[in-house]
């Protein structure tokens, strides 16, 4: 069984053959919208849109479900975006990658554990992953 990615609400499948299909609107400007295929592997931010939807750099960006148009963007974690993934043993996480269009980060995390992170914009997010210890038991 291969990596899936599922839609947090829906839980449709996102991934088709070689990508992770969203749809994604200009926060600044939702007229200007469209699908983005991304890389699935951890720490590619290899993104194809078609031509006529260019992603600007520094703009963020609304991600929903293509298939039940649920928002993707984190609620709790402002300029995220969350999506699920199940690997190929059925244990599933919560992915985090930023919405905000040439930021480079991603968090894998299951309960409150993060399992990996990559990219080099991660420094941006990290505090909202970094609890001590001692305040867990709070969450
Ligand atoms: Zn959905």
């Amino acid at each position: 069984m291969a990596v899936e990615y599922l839609c947090k609400v829906c839980r449709g499948h996102l991934n088709v053959k070689t990508s992770i299909i969203l749809a994604a609107a200009k926060l600044s400007d939702r007229k200007h919208r469209g699908l983005i295929y991304l890389n699935p592997e951890l720490g590619n931010y290899t993104a194809t849109t078609h031509p006529s939807f260019h992603i600007n750099e520094g703009e963020e960006y609304i991600y929903t479900c293509p298939i039940c148009g649920a928002q993707l963007n984190s609620m709790k974690y402002l300029h995220l975006v969350r999506i699920l993934m199940k690997d190929d043993e059925g244990k599933e996480f919560n992915i985090y990658f930023s919405g905000i269009a040439g930021e480079k980060c991603t968090y894998k995390i299951r309960g409150n554990k993060i399992e990996a992170k990559t990219g080099p914009d991660l420094k941006i997010y990290d505090k909202y992953f970094e609890v001590p210890d001692q305040d867990r038991k709070y969450l």
